[in-house]
């Protein structure tokens, strides 16, 4: 029942997004009516509505589903180079690049495919990276409970590189870590792990 409301209600807000993207078109200066932009206000809002479906996802839960009780493995579990895409919150234009995770188990472990899949929540809302870092650093603390969480992330900034703002192919990286990862030999053990091969 709930479900085809939430349907409804989706196609309600695409066929009213499809009426603003239509307007900036014209307002680009374009001609709205000529055949190859017919559709393209209906395609726009549809992606668009894709690129931010992480609203209504909850990436705890993901977790959560595919939680079990380990006790004895005390080791690092990496989880790298997890191709990713966001939208900058500041000009809506991609950024995108890897994000890195490891965690030191207490007592919980999750499936591994779930780490990728809470990156994906979060890369798909409207974002900065610093904060995307933090929000899959704090989601996997507070539902694993680990003795340590460190996530790195790469970027490239469409914003910047196709404004012309700053050198072409930059990479911005960011992190952040709790618990052992405070520790420079452990941060400095995951980072020699992610390194890339160049
Ligand atoms: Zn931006």
């Amino acid at each position: 029942m709930s479900l085809i409301v939430d349907e409804e209600e989706k196609l309600r807000i695409q066929n009213e997004l499809s009426v603003h993207y239509k307007a900036i078109l014209e307002l680009l200066g374009e001609d709205s009516e000529r055949e190859g932009l017919l559709k393209t206000p209906h395609r726009v809002a549809k992606a668009m509505q894709f690129l931010t479906k992480g609203y209504s996802e909850d990436p705890e839960e993901v977790l959560r589903s595919a939680m079990f009780q380990e006790e004895d493995y005390k080791q690092m579990v990496i989880v790298k180079d997890i191709d990713f895409f966001s939208l900058c919150e500041h000009h809506m234009l991609p950024f995108f690049g890897k994000a890195h995770i490891a965690y030191i188990p207490k007592k919980y472990i999750t499936g591994l495919s779930k780490i990728p899949r809470v990156v994906d929540i979060f890369a798909r809302r409207l974002q900065i990276q610093e904060r995307l870092t933090m929000q899959i650093k704090d989601c996997i603390q507070r539902t694993l409970d680990p003795l340590g969480v460190m996530v790195v992330i790469e970027a490239q900034h469409m914003c910047m590189q196709m404004r012309g703002v700053e050198k072409q192919n930059s990479l911005t990286t960011t992190s952040d870590f709790t618990g052992f990862f405070q520790q420079a030999k452990t941060r400095e053990e995951f980072m020699n792990l992610i390194k890339h091969q160049r």
